[in-house]
């Protein structure tokens, strides 16, 4: 383990907790309704590892094969009264992967299709306990090629499945703020469509928005949960 890698990330991830604190002190939130979500893809695990010694207990990868890998290349971190790790699946989700991806995933953020949660519910069978589900809202327009997440009109239903699936446990909204778009527009879209959600259900009031660029603008719109990754590894390598 490089000790210059640890001090640089130790570093970035000081200034990221410094800029959830800010962001939540200017809107009034308190700094713990805010949890960081360190983004490793593309990352090894040796990574993680830091990660976890550096406090973090929230990591998120988004492609199922190297998700699988690193997780259980840390299999040895998650022993009892060791330290807290949960592993968040934030990207688009293939149905034939779905059952896959329950099998090690804490909380899967990209539920935006009727089919994956039959396929997460069913993969989730062996697990010690149930998969906290978000459902990935589409910011964009209706129209937009490569659109990924619900739209907003289909929550209903979706949360629904979610509700009804024994293994699942529904606990809110998450979206990406649509490139070439002022994030804070989007987030205040998101916004509305989250406090009609809660009211419909309560309990699953979480929203995870907010990446390294425009976490504040999340906070300022009610984020709990941001996902983070370049901010605090560094740019990802653009050849894997
Ligand atoms: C990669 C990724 C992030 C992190 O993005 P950064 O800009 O590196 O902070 C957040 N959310 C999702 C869904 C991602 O795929």
């Amino acid at each position: 383990m490089s000790s210059s890698r640890r001090a640089e990330i130790a570093a970035n991830l000081a200034a990221v907790r410094e800029r959830i604190a800010v962001a939540c002190a200017a809107a009034a939130r308190d700094a713990d309704e805010v949890t960081l979500v360190v983004v490793t893809k593309y990352f090894p695990a040796s990574d993680v590892r830091l990660l976890v010694d550096l406090g973090v207990a929230d990591v998120g990868e988004n492609r199922h094969q190297e998700a699988e890998a690193k997780h259980r290349e840390c299999a040895d971190l998650r022993q009892p009264g060791g330290p807290v790790l949960r592993w968040h699946f934030v990207g688009g989700l293939q149905s034939n992967k779905a059952a896959a991806v329950a099998a090690y995933a804490d909380v899967v953020h990209s539920v935006d299709r009727a089919k994956l949660v039959q396929r997460l519910d069913a993969g989730a069978q062996d697990r010690p306990g149930p998969i906290d589900v978000l459902l990935q809202v589409s910011l964009d327009p209706p129209d937009r090629p490569g659109r990924a997440g619900a739209d907003p009109a289909d929550l209903p239903e979706l949360a629904a499945l979610v509700e009804a699936a024994s293994r699942l446990r529904l606990r809110g909204l998450m979206a990406v703020a649509p490139l070439g778009e002022d994030p804070a527009a989007a987030f205040a879209r998101l916004a509305d469509v989250r406090r009609d959600f809660v009211a419909a259900h309560p309990a699953a009031d979480r929203l995870s928005a907010g990446m390294s660029g425009d976490l504040e603008a999340a906070i300022r719109a009610g984020a709990t949960h941001v996902r983070v990754g370049t901010a605090v590894l560094g740019s990802r390598p653009s050849v894997q």
